[in-house]
């Protein structure tokens, strides 16, 4: 009886069936195994710059057989290139775009406030004062948008005016103007 179970037992493990399947499952582990490493040959190539350390981690996948994809996982970068890549890129829009936002006196560059009528550091004239409301006018408005009085012309012709706003956009450091600074009158707002 004992001798029967154990002489099929010998028959099931060599029969052609079985030798097949075994086959088949090593075939099959080993395929499983390569594209572990190959996944983590690209994943890494995503993520990580450097290509010797690129070529550590596609070891890493191939040994040891399945726990290394695993110890690659826990830990790889958490970012892509990519993400970074994008990150920087909106990084810089904004501040871009904060640098424009930021008024600038035309001569020296010094930041300055959208209500300032003159530059603190070196006296440029940036704005006049509405004679009516005392609120800071650009020097194109023909009317001033607090109170809607009428804009007398000024002194300041419209190319010269329209010469600062084009170098208060570029933030290029201005030419030499021809009044000496000393000499200039800056309006002073009235508290
Ligand atoms: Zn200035
Ligand atoms: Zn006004």
């Amino acid at each position: 009886m004992l001798f029967a179970t154990f002489s099929s037992l010998h028959g099931v493990f060599h029969s052609t069936a079985f030798v097949v399947a075994r086959n088949l499952a090593i075939f099959l582990a080993v395929v499983f195994w390569l594209a572990l490493a190959y996944w983590v040959h690209k994943d890494a190539r995503r993520r990580i710059d450097d290509p010797w350390l690129v070529g550590l981690a596609t070891l890493l996948g191939l040994l040891p057989p399945y726990i290394g994809p695993l110890v690659y996982l826990l830990f790889r970068p958490a970012e892509t290139l990519e993400d970074i890549r994008s990150r920087r890129a909106e990084l810089r829009a904004l501040e871009q775009h904060l640098g424009r936002a930021r008024p600038s006196c035309p001569v020296c560059s010094t930041a300055v406030e959208s209500d300032y009528l003159v530059c603190p550091v070196c006296t440029t004239q940036l704005r006049k004062a509405c004679t009516t409301c005392d609120a800071a006018l650009e020097p194109l408005w023909q009317m001033c948008p607090y109170c809607t009085a009428p804009i007398e012309p000024s002194a300041l012709d419209l190319d010269a005016a329209l010469t600062a706003e084009a170098r208060a956009l570029s933030h290029e450091p201005a030419a030499e103007t021809d009044v000496p600074i000393s000499q200039r009158e800056p309006r002073v707002a009235e508290i």
